[in-house]
């Protein structure tokens, strides 16, 4: 929630805003998410309209997830941007009183909710698929290494199922030996 009252509500006046909040749960997408309580960069811009409160800025935060392709963990971060007008809560909506404008958001008081409007700016900023790097080549399909470590990875005929748990085996002594 943030506090408007110093904005004033004369339209034109304006003010800017620098603050870090900490991120709330569930922020993003399953697979790319802001770890909850991190911290939140806030870079806003508050101008009084003659409807109510229009807030311009961005916001900056740490991701955290899983490449789509080879489920590596990425660390990435994310700016978004958003802009939204904030009706005054005292206003009536245009046209028909009944028809309540459900779109709109709203001054609660002199306050303003960021929260949805940061939710959305967040995922809608955020790739659909999250990559580790653009070309991620992902895992073999038929043994499920990543082909990111081993470029010139390739089988010469179609492993048997029962081989290919075989050579699983073989490939954790192999590991345990490395140690
Ligand atoms: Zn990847
Ligand atoms: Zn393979």
């Amino acid at each position: 929630m943030l506090d408007t009252r110093e904005l004033g509500r004369r339209p034109g006046s304006q003010r800017r805003m620098s603050f870090e909040a900490p991120a709330p749960a569930d922020l993003g997408i399953e697979v790319l998410r802001v770890p909850e309580g991190s911290s939140i960069r806030f870079e806003l811009r508050l101008e009084a309209v003659m409807e109510g409160v229009l807030v311009t800025g961005t916001a900056e935060a740490d991701l955290e997830g899983e490449c789509a392709r080879c489920l590596d963990d990425i660390h990435d971060h994310v700016v978004a941007d958003f802009q939204e007008l904030f009706v005054y809560e005292e206003r009536e909506p245009a046209g028909d009183p009944d028809q309540e404008d459900d779109e709109a958001s709203r001054l609660e008081g002199d306050l303003l909710d960021l929260e949805p409007l940061l939710r959305d700016s967040v995922v809608l900023t955020l790739p659909f698929q999250p990559l580790c790097r653009d070309d991620c080549p992902g895992l073999c399909t038929e043994c499920g290494a990543r082909l990111a470590d081993d470029p010139g990875h390739q089988h010469d005929a179609a492993v048997d199922p029962r081989w290919a748990k075989l050579e699983g085996l073989t490939q954790q002594v192999g590991r345990q030996q490395d140690d």
